[in-house]
């Protein structure tokens, strides 16, 4: 069946069968009145029943159904001249003819088309594509590359280069992407820079010697379809080519007529569209016995191998490809069985030449899924050793007048109970031997802090001393400062270490520390970076943990025995990522906000409106409420910003609201200079807070009601939903206002994704989507290693089977004792993983 297809239309130009056929009754019938009309010098003949111009235009007006709609357009024009055909001279009634034949032609071939996108039936016998196994191979997985018989020095430099040292990297390095007949093109919609695929017929073909460089021979074959031609060039370097005879070979091989597939990068240069060195393929020629070996089903592509011919490189690979036979399959046998996968020797074969795509999928499940669970296993038998390892007791009595009770009971409001629960859950891990390791998610605005609180007093009435760490200068004050509201009066100390606490006090605060007389210290990555010693340092919490290299966390725990570590966090993680970076962390989720909260209604506008936008939050000054205006800091070009926050508050003070007054909060001020800004907005004095993003974590000011963000594209989502848990704090409807600019469309669509949605999770779990996993993370502190086929989004359930199995093989064999292949396999190929992954 060719030349339509039969079902519904797929594309645009195509027709079913029925309109396929409807329609090419009607250009032919059209056609042969033209050409008559020609040969009889235009003089508007007349038939049988009408003149030639009448019939034209009435068939002009009836026009076959599922034609483009910009086709009919056309028709109809002619339609309209040709009514008029009578009252034109010879010349124009010539010029309307041809150029109407020409619009049939060229519609003819459009819709016609179809017959050449049919994948072609392939003269190909299946054993092309077995792997020869029976071929003696001296050589071993581990054998260098430049032992494989065939590959010479200059192979061996290339594959070295692209880092393939031994046969196994050869096995290991997995295909881009694969090469199919599903999307074939056409030679008229090629592109340059397109790697494509399409199959036409060969018209010419015809060979040389570079008259400047005797070592060069080039071979040129022009190809045809049905929309055009192409020329396709393929190049030989070296004297054993630049010989008539073999030159004289490949002509032979490529006999004009015959069909052939053509696979490639598309160029353009001065003479037109050409493609150099593709993979031809001859799909059939009756007079030719020429097998397809390379094409007909689906052909591996490679990430460059700079200098290599994809075929040359194909069959090197093909030659050792037995040798995956003697890789010993890790996975214990009712794992194979129980999710039906391939045998790992077979999924490597598969991979690289798979036989179907049913073969490729599978293949890649397999191989997915064992990339997944040497993560997985690394990180729990991690999370092992660490578990092994003895914590700080912790004694801690429910009784009412123990410590942390006593700090809820001075609580103006009871805990919600989400709040209750997480306390619970690490009071239970506090009294165990094995330290904690725990994640606390929580939103913005859920109450973390206080479960920090009730954690590190818990921690000193056992008698350790607690740190608590943030990420940034202002936060720390904040948590300092919220500390001093409760500690005093429950007599225990606590203090703060930031890098810009003065030396003298540092001193005399290290001293306390270590002879500890501090119970809990306060501060941002100081806490790691100086020598801080503690004298029983019992529990770590870190706030925002996002915001923290893993490297950064690990040297914190460092400092003490081995302390509990509760991190804590506002963006909270997608579940799938959080199984799979956090896989040896506990996870707490606060998912509940204090009562008494109204959502955060959130607006976007465009630049256009900002006065109407200003004029909302003058409404809100005048109520005597409060206002962010939040200018955007990259931390690379962090001067340019700062300029453009200080260009927003001069703007404000002097020319938008003289009568009010306004503050400037960035990250390049003093902290006391910060101090006093914050100070003099919590208290009021300041009506109008201009800031960069280092109001985004923890600073908390409920009577501030109205956020504004400017060029709020520039965030991700789930930094937008931080910034804007600044505001909604208190019982009073607080709102968020987006300005970003007009004339980008689909920042427009992201944005409203946060004034549809307050769920951070839902918030975090798009962002992921649209940003990938390392901008949403953050490359560095991701922790998750480079998966050579995996994604940790689009192949989430297998990442989940991984999880699952890996936790059971882990629990019924802690050390993997007894899976000797798995253990083994661990060792070798973990190592990799390891350098990023280490989660504490
Ligand atoms: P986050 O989880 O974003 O760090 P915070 O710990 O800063 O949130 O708490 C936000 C605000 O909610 C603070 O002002 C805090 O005092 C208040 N808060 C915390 N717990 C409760 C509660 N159970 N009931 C009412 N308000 C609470
Ligand atoms: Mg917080």
């Amino acid at each position: 069946m060719v030349g339509f297809n039969s079902g519904p239309r797929k594309t645009k130009s195509l027709l079913t069968k029925e309109e396929y056929l409807e329609f090419e009754k009607w250009e032919r019938l059209l056609q042969k009145s033209l050409s008559l009309e020609a040969e009889k010098g235009f003089c508007n003949i007349l038939g049988r029943k009408e003149f030639f111009n009448i019939f034209i235009s009435r068939k002009l007006k009836d026009i076959p159904k599922g034609l483009d709609s910009s086709l009919i357009q056309k028709f109809h024009d002619y339609h309209l001249k040709f009514k008029i055909y009578n009252e034109c001279d010879i010349k124009k009634r010539r010029r309307l003819v041809i150029d109407l034949r020409q619009l049939l032609r060229t519609s003819y071939l459009k819709y016609q088309l179809p017959s050449v996108l049919t994948p072609p039936k392939l003269n190909i016998s299946n054993d092309v594509y077995t792997i020869d196994n029976k071929r003696d191979l001296t050589i071993s997985l581990k054998s260098n590359v430049g032992e494989i018989p065939g590959v010479g020095d200059k192979i061996n430099s290339i594959l070295v280069s692209s880092n393939i040292n031994i046969v196994e990297d050869l096995i290991y390095r997995f295909p881009k992407n694969y090469v199919d007949y599903s999307s074939l093109k056409r030679i008229n919609e090629l592109t340059p820079g397109e790697t494509v695929t399409f199959v036409a017929s060969i018209k010419r073909c015809s060979s040389f010697i570079s008259p400047k460089n005797r070592n060069l021979a080039i071979l040129n074959v022009l190809v045809v379809d049905i929309t055009g031609e192409i020329k396709i060039s393929k190049f030989y370097v070296g004297k054993r080519f630049s010989s008539r005879y073999f030159l004289k070979s490949q002509e032979k091989s490529l006999p004009v007529g015959s069909k052939v597939a053509v696979s490639g990068l598309v160029k353009e240069n001065g003479f037109g569209l050409s493609i150099h060195d593709p993979i031809i393929e001859i799909i059939c020629n009756s007079k030719s016995n020429l097998k397809s070996s390379k094409i007909g089903r689906l052909t591996p592509i490679y990430l460059n191998i700079n200098g290599l011919n994809s075929d040359r490189y194909r069959s090197i690979l093909k030659s050792v490809l037995p040798l995956s036979d003697k890789i010993v399959d890790p996975l214990p046998t009712e794992i194979i069985k129980r999710h039906d996968f391939p045998a790992k020797s077979k999924a490597l074969r598969n991979i690289h030449f798979p036989g179907s795509k049913d073969e490729l999928e599978k293949a890649k499940r397999r191989l997915i899924f064992d990339e997944f669970l040497l993560f997985q296993l690394n990180l729990l038998l991690k999370r092992n050793q660490y578990k092994n390892r003895s914590s700080p007791l912790f004694h801690i009595s429910s009784e009412k007048n123990h410590l942390s009770q006593k700090f809820i009971n001075l609580l103006p409001f009871p805990l919600t109970v989400a709040q209750k629960r997480v306390i619970n859950e690490i009071k239970i891990d506090l009294k165990k031997t094995e330290p904690m390791s725990r994640l606390l998610q929580g939103d913005v605005g859920s109450g973390k802090t206080i479960v920090a609180i009730v954690s590190l007093l818990d921690a000193v009435s056992s008698g350790w001393q607690g740190a608590f760490m943030a990420p940034t200068e202002v936060l720390a004050e904040q948590h300092y400062r919220n500390l001093c509201q409760w500690l005093p009066s429950l007599h225990v100390t606590v203090e703060l270490l930031t890098g810009s606490t003065p030396q003298s006090r540092r001193r005399n605060l290290l001293k306390d520390l270590s002879n500890g007389s501090i119970k809990i210290l306060v501060g941002t990555h100081a806490l790691i970076e100086d020598p801080v010693v503690f004298s029983r340092l019992g529990l770590v919490i870190v706030d925002e943990q996002h915001r923290f290299g893993v490297k950064q966390r690990n040297l914190l725990l460092d400092k003490g025995l081995q302390p509990h570590l509760l991190t804590m966090t506002a963006t909270p993680i997608p579940r799938t990522l959080a199984l799979s970076i956090h896989g040896d962390l506990d996870v707490s989720n606060l998912d509940e906000l204090p009562p008494g909260r109204t959502p955060v209604d959130t607006k976007l506008f465009t630049y256009s409106k900002i006065f109407k936008v200003y004029d909302l939050v003058r409404e809100r000054i005048i109520k005597g409420q409060q206002a962010y205006i939040v200018v955007p800091l990259v931390e690379e070009s962090e001067k340019l910003d700062l300029n453009s926050a200080k260009c927003v508050y001069d703007d404000l003070s002097k020319n938008i609201f003289p009568n009010f007054k306004i503050g400037l909060l960035h990250g390049k001020m003093k902290s006391e200079e910060k101090n006093t800004v914050l100070k003099g907005f919590l208290s009021n004095e300041i009506n109008i807070l201009v800031s960069t993003t280092v109001i985004e974590v923890g600073v908390d000011v409920p009577n501030a009601t109205i956020m504004v963000i400017e060029d709020a594209s520039r965030f991700g989502l789930s930094q937008l939903h931080q910034l804007r848990g600044r505001v909604g704090r208190g019982s009073i409807s607080s709102s968020c206002i987006l300005i970003y600019d007009g004339k980008q469309n689909n920042s427009k669509n992201r944005l409203e994704i946060l004034s549809k949605t307050t769920d951070g999770f839902e918030i975090s779990e798009l962002d992921l989507k649209l940003r990938g996993p390392g901008q949403f993370l953050g490359t560095k502190q991701s922790g998750l290693p480079d998966f050579a086929l995996g994604s940790i989004i689009n192949d989430s359930n297998i990442l989940e089977l991984a999880r699952k199995e890996s936790l059971s093989l882990i629990n019924l064999d802690p050390e993997l004792k007894n899976n000797h292949n798995l253990r083994s396999w661990i060792r070798t190929y973990g190592k990799n993983l390891n350098q990023n992954s280490q989660l504490n």
